[in-house]
């Protein structure tokens, strides 16, 4: 026997000499070697190196065969201590918003009130007195102190117009959901004591009456409306500026929450230039007028697989923290509040037949437990008119946070796909129980788990400019159900975390698959685009406190090294 098996090993090796003697061996023109490398493909293999030729991944295995592929022109990468994934896939994000948080005051890492207005005055010393300083991405519940005079939870103008007085101010918050002017914007704005509250959203007004210059939901038009356009020069700084976050991030795809012409103009501009280095797989948002002009033009599969339209985004509803989102029983702490619908049914249900009919991907952001379940009805109303157009649709849910226990299993039995940031679940769980209360939270919030154990695919990301585009911190938050400071000690929900495959997967070869791109993107298969991310540490087996401190080391995209930490 034993024999018989050397024979056979004897025999084999022969042949594939013979074989290697035989054929002229292709150089590659890029070899990765000894290290670990995670294939992601269906047995979830490891390798040690792996050969690129053109933009196409031509060999995998180990570094001494590999090596055999290394001729004098090839570009030779070994991997060291580090670790090497499929490239990975932000799954909902807004690339334009990226860009403008860098372009404009990126308000995010700053720890207090009195850091955002510094920084405000230090622009505004910059520019021409009357032109706009704009920033986004500050969350009181992310200082480390609480400034004087806070009012509703929210900071007053005060500050910041005695800081900036001739500039006039608009900042966002993070959520989207609210914004901060100061005295000169809203003097622009001509917003007084006496402005009328809008539908939908709320002035602010203090204990004198006057507002506080926090604009709430719709009321941020108010302010938002005096902004001048923004020019396409700066649209396009934007874009750049997106692009290099990604790949400093470890993103070798990026797929777009919703974009209109405008946007789609300048990709198309950058891919024609070869500037598009990320792949972008863009969801169009719009007024119907736009959106069925697009229908009849078809799914654009982009060829050079850099910017691909072939689907379409929509609201439901709201969000968890200004209780927008759209609740089948109300509010635990707001009696008699169900959040609401932002986007009238009967337009949804056009919208989805249409794009059904026209084979577009339909994406629906939905957060609350009533906002999934008419998604989901939505759904299965068009599969069963269009069953050949939908035979293999991926329609999805965005954020799909909160679901009801007896929606959960049609995720799996329609095929929708939930779209469910991690991170997400870090930064909301420890006040959403307020909003929900510990039942719903339990049977109904962020289950990842068992919409997996069901047969879902979820595809994670951050909804940046909402969170940072880094993907750690929701790679991170998938596998520890904890917030960014390591709160619970157990995780939040713990049977609902997904294990470091799962994570890697929703990261990879199933953000790939909820854009239709598994054949060629999302594992380490000869092939495929050469598309990988490389870390410092190897997130899979490292402890789980440890994750925040990885490092992107390298981000390839193509075969191209378009990012590297040295
Ligand atoms: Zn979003």
């Amino acid at each position: 026997m034993e024999m018989n098996i050397k024979n056979r090993v004897f025999f084999f090796a022969i042949l594939t000499l013979s074989f290697v003697a035989c054929t002229p061996v292709e150089n590659a023109d890029l070899v990765i070697k000894s290290g670990k490398i995670y294939t992601v493909d269906s047995g979830n293999s490891i390798v040690e190196a792996v050969a690129v030729k053109g933009e196409r991944i031509m060999a995998t295995g180990k570094t001494a065969d590999i090596s055999k592929l290394i001729g004098s022109d090839t570009e030779v990468i070994d991997l060291g201590e580090g670790a090497m994934y499929p490239g990975f896939i932000e799954g909902h994000a807004h690339f334009m918003g990226v860009g403008y948080n860098l372009l404009n005051l990126d308000l995010m890492p700053m720890e207090s009130y009195e850091e955002i207005v510094e920084a405000v005055a230090e622009r505004a010393a910059d520019i021409p007195e009357g032109e706009w300083v704009l920033g986004r991405g500050w969350h009181q519940d992310k200082w480390v102190s609480t400034p004087e005079g806070m009012f509703r939870g929210f900071p007053t103008h005060d500050l910041l117009s005695e800081a900036v007085p001739n500039h006039p101010v608009w900042l966002g918050h993070a959520s989207g959901h609210a914004g901060l002017a100061n005295a000169k914007a809203m003097e622009i704005a001509g917003i007084t004591e006496s402005t009328d509250q809008p539908e939908g959203g709320e002035v602010f007004l203090g204990l004198d009456g006057k507002p506080t210059g926090i604009f709430n939901e719709t009321a941020q038009r108010l302010v938002r409306g005096s902004i001048p356009q923004e020019t396409e020069e700066r649209a396009v700084q934007a874009a750049k500026l997106a692009i290099e976050s990604c790949l400093a991030n470890g993103l070798t795809g990026f797929q777009d929450a919703g974009s209109g012409s405008g946007t789609i103009k300048i990709l198309e501009e950058l891919a024609a230039n070869d500037e598009l280095k990320i792949r972008m797989y863009v969801m169009l948002r719009g007024d119907t007028s736009f959106l069925y002009e697009r229908f009849a033009q078809g799914p654009i599969i982009d060829p050079e697989n850099r910017l691909t339209i072939r689907a379409v985004k929509q609201a439901a509803d709201g969000a968890l923290g200004s209780r927008g989102a759209w609740l089948l029983e109300e509010y635990s702490d707001a009696p008699g509040k169900f959040g609401h619908n932002v986007t009238p049914v009967e337009i949804m249900d056009e919208v989805t037949m249409r794009a059904a009919e026209a084979g577009f991907q339909v994406c629906i952001h939905a957060i609350g437990d009533r906002g999934n379940r008419v998604v989901l009805d939505l759904f299965e109303k068009a599969i069963n008119a269009y069953p050949e157009q939908t035979r293999d649709h991926r329609f999805r849910v965005e954020h799909a946070q909160h679901i009801n226990v007896e929606d959960i299993p049609r995720f799996a039995s329609l095929n929708v796909i939930p779209s469910m940031q991690a991170i997400h679940m870090a930064s909301d769980r420890p006040w959403a129980i307020d909003r929900l209360g510990r039942e719903r939270i339990v049977e109904g919030a962020y289950v990842w788990q068992t919409l997996l154990q069901q047969g879902s695919r979820i595809v994670n990301g951050t909804d940046a400019p909402v969170e940072p585009i880094n993907p750690i911190p929701s790679l991170y938050a998938s596998v520890s159900r904890k917030t960014l400071k390591g709160t619970p000690a157990s995780g939040y929900e713990p049977e609902q975390k997904m294990t470091r495959e799962q994570a890697l997967r929703s990261y990879t070869i199933d953000a790939a698959y909820a854009a239709f791109e598994e054949d060629i993107k999302g594992s380490i298969e000869v092939g495929k685009l050469a598309d990988f991310t490389v870390l410092d540490r190897d997130f899979m087996v490292i402890p789980e406190n440890e994750i925040l401190d990885i490092n992107v080391n390298m981000t390839i995209v193509g075969g191209e090294v378009l990012y590297n930490r040295q």
